[in-house]
């Protein structure tokens, strides 16, 4: 059967046809979930493809190819959640090794790195990747692994990615790059040199939130081959069902994202000459301090933004209370708009000190631009905005 997806590099192309018509028996278009745990050798000591399904499925292998042509690289592994996508990398890691992190990382993200630098694994450095004497002397204890995160969580910064990978190789650390608030669609970090970029299918990837998922794709095929050994070790890989799911979902990406930054870009440029706004966080506006390098290394500006609201916590709640459209919930990149305070959701974890160290204060309220029609979407915004200034 024909791989359709290796026709062409193009994302809409790929998302659409990977998995497509490959079904040998029946001739299937959509193909059959494979939910067998185990499969028949041909004979004593004869193998076929697939033995056992935490070591290899193929519906996990078919969406697993198509996030890595999406991607552009050599291996694709699918992971149970996110997380686990994270801590997969972690594998990589030995007690004398230093890996380096942004300060503004996904809260996961920081609490295991935290967690098992306090354990002894690794040695940890924790910095802000827009400082360069910060990151030169991280760079300076020659670490073994990067972590990037661009845009940031909640504030929308951007890093360059090409930068920081040439300054890292120089030292000879690894790369890997979350790359969950863009998708493949709209950022390539393997090619802008990252050795490993890795998503939570969960969010733009499935972008139905109903399923909890990860993927992290190498760029070299041995490094690839080294974290799937582990991922079937430690036992970390994803579901059958999981994985046809997010395949499905998969398919629509581009013309979702296409639409969710399209609404993205009119929900900031309303915001932010709303009269209850004193602040709006999204790359896509010119005064954005990360806008230049988004343009340089992204095809778009995302869907996620930020802003703060006059009149504190009272008119965060007020706004809350009003809203119709929008749900309050944590999570992100799912088709319906959702919108969060970081700081008593998702940041909560976070000292009071370095919540405002961090730039995330009482006023500031987070969204997940959906993609339902946006003159809804402003409407149902505007009059929440009012309400909550009365
Ligand atoms: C959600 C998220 C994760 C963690 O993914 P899970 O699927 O929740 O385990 C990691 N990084 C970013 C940027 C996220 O938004």
């Amino acid at each position: 059967m024909p791989n359709n997806s290796k026709l062409t590099n193009k994302v809409s192309t790929i998302a659409v046809r990977s998995g497509i018509n490959i079904d040998e028996h029946y001739g299937a278009v959509v193909a059959p979930i494979h939910l067998s745990s185990t499969y028949s050798l041909n004979a004593f000591n004869e193998k076929r493809q697939f033995d056992y399904s935490r070591t290899g499925n193929p519906t996990r292998a078919t969406f697993a190819q198509a996030i890595a042509d999406l991607e552009q690289g050599s291996v694709g592994i699918v992971t149970s959640t996110g997380m686990s996508a994270v801590h997969l990398i972690c594998q990589l890691l030995s007690c004398d090794d230093t890996v380096v992190i942004p300060h503004d990382c996904y809260g996961g993200s920081y609490r295991l790195f935290t967690h098992l630098a306090k354990r002894g694994l690794f040695r940890l450095v924790v910095v802000d990747q827009n400082n360069d004497v910060e990151l030169t002397k991280a760079l300076a204890q020659q670490p073994k692994l990067v972590l990037v995160e661009t845009p940031s969580n909640p504030l929308l910064r951007v890093v360059d990615i090409e930068k920081i990978v040439n300054i890292s190789h120089d030292v000879g650390a690894l790369v890997a790059v979350d790359n969950t608030f863009l998708s493949p669609v709209l950022q390539q970090p393997l090619q802008l040199g990252a050795d490993i970029v890795f998503h939570s299918t969960t969010k733009y990837i499935n972008g139905h939130s109903d399923v909890v998922g990860g993927v992290l794709v190498t760029k070299e095929q041995a490094l690839g081959e080294e974290l799937a050994w582990w991922a079937n070790c430690i036992g970390i890989t994803g579901s059958a069902f999981d994985s046809y799911l997010a395949q499905r979902g998969l398919r629509t990406l581009p013309i979702r994202m296409k639409q969710h930054q399209e609404n993205a870009q009119q929900v900031a440029q309303f915001l932010k000459s709303h009269a209850a706004i004193t602040a709006v966080y999204f790359p896509g506006l010119k005064e954005h301090p990360g806008h230049d390098i988004a343009k340089k290394q992204q095809t778009g500006f995302g869907a996620m933004l930020s802003f703060e609201i006059k009149g504190g916590v009272n008119a965060v709640k007020k706004l809350f209370a009003h809203l119709k459209l929008f749900t309050l919930a944590q999570s992100l990149g799912g088709v319906e708009s959702l919108i969060s305070h970081p700081s008593t959701m998702t940041h909560a974890g976070m000292e009071k000190e370095a919540q405002l160290e961090a730039g995330i204060s009482q006023s500031l309220i987070r969204v997940s631009v959906g993609i339902e029609a946006i003159d809804d979407i402003l409407a149902d915004l505007n009059q929440g905005l009012v309400q909550s200034q009365l």
